[in-house]
């Protein structure tokens, strides 16, 4: 069999697996195949000087058979369709694993949006919210931030579809700003999620929290959070890497730090070794050492947390692996080739559609919040979280010790379990 290539092939590929374990009928395997709804815009909206710039958008939703449809809208010059498609077939199955209801969606604008001022990203926003506008809605489609978005836009994105359909419409949109119907806790939910699940499998596991050494590719949202839920929880961050490069210490480094440096000289290696001055003198890091984001993925260590890329984990550096546990809050970080590898190998990878399922976990607490105009404290945000993503981790590794599985396959054999008892009691698959 040819290996997957593109992102879709990837994520089918998991599903297909799902299908057979699952032994699901050939119109079912077709229906969880194929997206319900694929819209492709061309989006026309004015450059500064006056020109028009015309760009691709799409929003891909996949399944909708246990809620309105639920995914983020990316910009990114490589969001192309086939990547859209693969992202929404995996908030369907996220949401599903973490059983709250809605099904799965994605949106993209294929732009590098680095190029724009912020008059032009607003008017790209409205022209995008413009072209979905009718396909969309608090009981549709109801996106969120992803890739290069962020509560602005989504603010943009409201104020435009209230105006398009004269509406007042919280519930449209989550990952708004606190000021316009966001939710408290939503920043650091996809990071606290994946704690929480972190906590519960070393206990299981045996692992002292406190002893383990973690190393995070990516200090963004996702990355730089769990590191300081890690750090306060007293294990070691050992490496941690950006788009620029990483820094490896094995006494471990201040994540703290490390962000305060971050946001002073925008790179996570460049901090340590500036110019012609090494920052590692002038911090007494002398165990410290800039490393590749390559060595980051193989680096001695217990826990590994990709927080950036996809397809970053393949055949090629599988079994050069160290960590004991993958945590996967990135989406796709783990190709199907090395899913086996690690596998073999004994390695605990904890699914993305488990990992990272937090953070729309919190953006489903906004739109309960938006819909009944009620409001939350952070409180009862991280508790009620806490709740859901160890209720999800219980089902996923019950699942997984009853049929022998890892827990990817644990993990979609049980949402996509759920997604088509949905579809079966809704008439749709006879
Ligand atoms: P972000 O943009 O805040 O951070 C991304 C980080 O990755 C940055 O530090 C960036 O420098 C780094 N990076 C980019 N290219 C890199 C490269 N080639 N090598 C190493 N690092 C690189 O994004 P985020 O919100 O933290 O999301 C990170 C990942 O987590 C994405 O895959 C995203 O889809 C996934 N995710 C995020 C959320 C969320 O709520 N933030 C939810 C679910 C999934």
């Amino acid at each position: 069999m040819a290996a997957p290539v593109t992102p879709f092939d990837r994520a089918m590929s998991f599903m297909r697996s799902s299908f057979d374990r699952i032994k699901l009928l050939e119109l079912e395997k077709k229906l969880l195949s194929t997206p319900q709804h694929i819209l492709r815009h061309d989006i026309s909206f004015e450059r500064d000087d006056g020109k028009m710039m015309k760009v691709h958008g799409y929003r891909v939703q996949f399944n909708n058979a246990r809620g309105p449809y639920k995914g983020g809208i990316r910009y990114h010059p490589a969001a192309d369709i086939d990547e859209v498609k693969a992202l929404a077939a995996l908030m369907a199955v996220k949401t599903a694993v973490v059983n709250i209801p809605f099904g799965g969606a994605k949106g993209g604008i294929q732009i590098d949006p680095k190029i724009l001022s912020s008059a032009e990203l607003e008017r790209l926003s409205r022209a995008y919210m413009k072209s979905i506008a009718d396909d969309i809605g608090p009981d549709i489609d109801v996106p969120a931030p992803d890739v290069n978005t962020n509560p602005q836009i989504m603010a943009w994105m409201r104020d435009e579809y209230e105006k398009i359909k004269n509406v007042y419409a919280p519930d449209l949109i989550t990952g708004k700003p606190l000021s316009y119907g966001g939710s408290l806790g939503r920043d650091k939910a996809t990071a606290r999620g994946g704690f929480f699940i972190l906590e519960q499998l070393s206990k299981l596991e045996a692992i002292n929290l406190r002893e383990a050494r973690v190393a995070i590719q990516g200090f963004g949202n996702a990355g730089s959070e769990i590191a300081m839920f890690l750090h306060d929880a007293g294990a070691q961050i050992v490496a941690v890497s950006d788009s620029h490069g990483g820094i490896y210490s094995k006494v471990g480094l201040d994540p703290i730090r490390i962000e305060k440096y971050k946001r002073k000289t925008g790179s996570v290696s460049g901090q340590y070794c500036e110019g012609s001055v090494c920052d590692l003198k002038r911090l007494k890091m002398d165990e410290t050492e800039v490393i590749s984001n390559e060595d980051l993925l193989t680096c001695d260590c217990d826990i590994l947390i990709p927080a950036a890329l996809d397809n970053v984990i393949t055949e090629k550096n599988a079994k050069s692996v160290k960590a004991k546990i993958i945590l996967e809050l990135a989406n796709g970080p783990v190709s199907p080739e090395a899913d086996a590898i690690l596998e073999k190998r004994g390695t605990i990878v904890v699914p993305d559609v488990l990992a990272n399922a937090g953070g729309v976990t919190v953006s489903y607490f906004e739109w309960v919040q938006g819909r009944s105009g009620d409001q939350w404290t952070a409180e009862k945000v991280d508790r009620e979280l806490r709740r859901i993503m160890l209720q999800s981790f219980d089902d996923v590794r019950s699942e997984a010790k009853r049929k022998n599985l890892t827990y990817r396959e644990a993990a979609f054999d049980v949402a996509i379990g759920r997604i088509v008892e949905a579809m079966r009691v809704r008439g749709w698959t006879t």
